[in-house]
């Protein structure tokens, strides 16, 4: 198969290091719900998960395309970036926005494993997708703000050290616009007592270690605050097409995956004495699969390219992670189909990454919530919502 193969030596490397967390590992893992303690560990201990982090803060500055290769490469050889992935986007919003002193605090910490910021509470159970109507509050008082409220899908809350949290400074009926008055904190968790801080895990179809959060007068040092008090949402959205880039990379891996995992099994799986591959009622859809991941792909490859060239491509992001998360779930469905009863079974992996790879039209972001920017900010057409 021919793929567009970039960054060959870190393809190589992050490949490497996937082949001591086999199958049973991440069956293991899916099995018992266990956060992947010791592939994330590995991960930092390479340095994979620091790439994005400029020299001076000790990572390696590599341009997001690398990043990419990092999150495919682990996807496609049936691993599950999911447990850190967010480190690497949530960082970029402390770097741009972050102060001097919030940076060399942290980012060295970062890149070297000895803090992990995967944390991201932005999602509400009361607001979803429309992020401006979140409820949490944060007021400030002297040196500290007191932040009440509730999370919902806090994914890793559990095993990061800090969380970016975005919540409403100003009360929305004193703000100009819905999105003005939210701001973010970089809250050091380890530091807030568990009366003020509490993660419930929510149990969910994958293993994807994600919470329910509940902040009670929670204590945060004003010196938490990112950037501007009030301007928390800007600097939210300023990080999206970094992840959209990225988590189209972790669905090109799962389409490669899907792909060859299904081209295997149709050549040695025999039925009506031949091969089932030799079916081009087989045959057809995997290659359908193929081609929409090939050209997902390209569209990925060109978000990446305008990103490290220092542009902001919205419409090249959207586009790759709509396309990229299409192109997994028919290369999942084409997988499950060709291994009839046996894509069930938990030992061939086929069922664990099928569930895996089916949030990605939910999050980060929803296929319509895309669609939708699509048509607005593209299009031009008139605004929906
Ligand atoms: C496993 C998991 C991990 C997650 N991790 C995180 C995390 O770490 N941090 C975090 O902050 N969030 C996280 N999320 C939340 C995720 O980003 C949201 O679930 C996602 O953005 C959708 O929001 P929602 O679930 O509130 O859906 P809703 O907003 O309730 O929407 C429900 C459905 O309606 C559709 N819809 C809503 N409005 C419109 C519209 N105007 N037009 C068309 N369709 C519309 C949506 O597309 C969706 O399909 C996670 C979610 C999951 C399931």
């Amino acid at each position: 198969m021919k793929y567009q193969l970039d960054h060959q030596d870190i393809r190589d490397g992050v490949w490497k290091l996937c082949l001591d967390f086999g199958s049973n590992y991440w069956q293991n893992c899916d099995r018992n719900r266990s956060y992947p303690e010791e592939f994330v560990n590995a991960l930092t201990r390479s340095g994979y998960l620091g790439a994005l982090i400029p020299k001076q803060y000790g990572g390696y500055e590599l341009p997001i395309s690398a990043a990419a290769a990092i999150l495919e490469e682990i996807h496609r050889s049936g691993g599950n970036a999911a447990a850190c992935h967010a480190q690497m986007y949530i960082m970029g919003t402390v770097l741009r926005h972050g102060s001097e002193e919030q940076k060399e605090k942290y980012l060295p910490g970062i890149a070297d494993g000895s803090i992990r910021l995967q944390a991201f509470g932005v999602t509400e159970p009361g607001s979803g997708t429309d992020t401006s109507s979140l409820r949490t509050t944060a007021v400030r008082s002297g040196d500290r703000y007191i932040v009440n409220g509730q999370k919902i899908w806090t994914s890793r809350a559990e095993h990061s050290d800090l969380m970016l949290l975005l919540c409403r400074t100003t009360p929305i009926n004193q703000v100009k616009k819905r999105s003005d008055g939210l701001s973010t904190l970089l809250v050091d968790t380890r530091k807030i007592p568990e009366s003020q801080l509490i993660i419930r895990p929510v149990r969910t179809m994958m293993n994807h270690s994600t919470t329910e959060v509940f902040f009670e007068d929670m204590e945060v040092p004003t010196n938490a605050l990112i950037g501007e008090e009030g301007m928390g949402f800007r600097y939210i959205l300023s990080g999206m097409n970094a992840e959209r880039i990225l988590i189209a990379a972790e669905c090109i891996g799962d389409a490669k995956w899907f792909v060859e995992k299904a081209v295997a099994y149709a050549k040695e799986r025999v039925v009506f004495s031949r091969p089932i591959g030799q079916n081009q009622g087989i045959q057809f859809p995997v290659a359908r699969a193929y081609a929409g991941m090939r050209a997902a792909e390209l569209m990925l490859k060109e978000a990446a390219r305008l990103f490290d060239e220092g542009g902001n491509p919205g419409e090249e992001a959207n586009l790759a992670k709509l396309l990229a998360a299409d192109a997994s779930w028919e290369a999942a469905e084409a997988c499950l189909q060709t291994h009839g009863g046996f894509g069930f079974a938990e030992e061939f992996d086929v069922e664990r990454k099928f569930r895996e790879t089916r949030l990605y039209q939910i999050a980060p972001i929803s296929t319509n919530l895309i669609l939708s920017y699509l048509s607005e900010h593209v299009l031009e057409l008139p605004r929906s919502y």
